[in-house]
């Protein structure tokens, strides 16, 4: 008789989220054939925070020892109001904080957090990995699912999960939405070595100067090798496209207000990549049939909380133990899927906006800001973050029937 668990399930993308699917999939015994359409796999860009959350999922798919090497642990996160230079608030990351959420706050290299994942992937039986393949077409077989690169190559499986990102192919075939909202945010983003980077500046922190109509962030990469720098700012003058050269013009323009130390740093990068911005009202329904979405592709954010790629980990996760729980039924494990997530990652995508909003308020909503977080204790701010770091118990249960079998 054979195993449900051998029949293959389809990943369409090979970044962060469809990495982790494979993953928690062949964790769980499931084989899993992830489909990227790179020429190989690979994580471009700079830095990524990681929550405490996110540790609880990398300790059930065990990734606490490779992130640890890799990663940097702040000591803070500090908010600075960029145009008086004067500190609103920090957030002490030590002992009290490790203790509250069981796991740390961290830092890591985008490339070291895929290649993290990547390295897991390669060391199971259960998963195969085929880069250079696009895929074009997606067909419900009855029992199963196929779907066709634009190379003509096939592939069959009992369930298609689309990990495909932002401008997801496979979100048009279950939603069929449309393009992304463009959200008039620019992001520029630089990573400088530790010589580079000003003395003063060499903080072992996640800081962000908030501004009018524009952000700075710095912080530690590679245990202090590299500091990772993004700016934001407003600019209706890009509609879409992601990943091309910014112009350092236009970002010395936007950041004019802004007090000495946060010019220093944006005149330290002479080269910038450039990201236009956008993100989705959240929905409810992302599956179809034996057709899920996962990540970016089911529930894309602004990054002012950081939390894009956390959350696609933990998709990753409650989707695998909902497979287990539903011994394979996949419409079942599909819908028991969006409906454990949809209200968390809604959330997010919701409370990032509103964090951009705050990020960059101006006036008297900047004043009401400054007042309201720089009169927080710690205390106060991490009885605020509970609902994001701590435990979620759907997530970091062993899947009921995983135990059994
Ligand atoms: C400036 C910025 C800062 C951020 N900072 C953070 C942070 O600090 N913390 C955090 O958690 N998140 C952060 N994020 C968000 C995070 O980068 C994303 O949420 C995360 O990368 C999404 O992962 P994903 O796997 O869902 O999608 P992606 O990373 O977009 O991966 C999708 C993959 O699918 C492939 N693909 C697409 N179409 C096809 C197709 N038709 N066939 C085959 N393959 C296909 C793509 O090539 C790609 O490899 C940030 C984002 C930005 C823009």
């Amino acid at each position: 008789m054979p195993n449900w668990k051998d029949q293959q399930v389809l990943i369409v993308g090979g970044g962060i989220g469809g990495l982790a699917a494979a993953l928690a999939l062949s964790r769980q015994g499931i084989a899993a054939q992830v489909i990227e359409q790179a020429a190989e796999f690979k994580e471009i860009g700079a830095g990524i925070q990681l929550g405490p959350n996110v540790f609880w999922m990398f300790a059930v798919l065990g990734l606490i020892e490779p992130i640890t090497a890799l990663a940097v642990f702040p000591n803070n996160l500090i908010m600075m109001d960029s145009v008086t230079g004067e500190e609103v608030t920090r957030i002490p990351l030590g002992d009290t904080f490790r203790k509250k959420f069981h796991h740390p706050y961290a830092l890591i290299h985008r490339a070291d957090l895929h290649k993290v994942l990547l390295e897991a992937c390669r060391s199971s039986d259960l998963i195969r990995l085929d880069a250079a393949q696009k895929v074009v077409k997606v067909e419900e077989t009855g029992d199963g699912i196929a779907v066709q690169t634009e190379s003509g190559k096939e592939y069959r499986g009992a369930a298609l999960i689309g990990a495909d990102g932002l401008w997801s192919t496979i979100r048009q075939v279950v939603v069929g939405d449309g393009k992304p909202n463009v959200a008039g945010h620019i992001t520029y983003r630089a990573v400088l070595p530790t010589s580079e980077m000003p003395e003063q500046y060499r903080w072992r922190d996640m800081v962000l100067w908030a501004g009018e109509k524009v952000h700075l962030v710095h912080y530690p990469l590679r245990t202090g090798e590299l500091f990772n720098l993004v700016a934001v700012f407003h600019s209706d003058r890009y509609q879409e496209g992601w990943d091309s050269f910014g112009d350092p013009a236009e970002l010395h323009e936007r950041f004019a207000k802004t007090c000495a130390p946060v010019r220093t740093l944006l005149n330290k990068i002479e080269s910038w990549r450039m990201w236009v911005l956008c993100d989705r009202p959240p929905i409810k329904n992302w599956s179809r049939g034996r057709i899920t979405l996962l990540g970016d592709a089911a529930h894309p954010m602004l990054q002012y909380m950081a939390q894009g790629a956390n959350m696609s980990i933990e998709d990753a996760v409650c989707l695998a133990n909902k497979v287990v729980d539903m011994q394979g039924d996949y419409l079942a494990a599909f819908q028991a899927y969006q409906q454990t997530r949809y209200l968390r990652t809604g959330r997010v995508q919701i409370m990032a906006r509103v964090y951009g909003e705050f990020f960059h308020a101006s006036g008297v909503a900047k004043e009401l800001r400054n007042m309201m977080l720089g009169s927080r204790t710690p205390e106060d701010a991490m009885a605020g973050m509970e609902w994001l770091y701590g435990q979620q118990p759907e997530l970091t249960r062993v899947a009921a029937a995983a135990v059994v079998s």
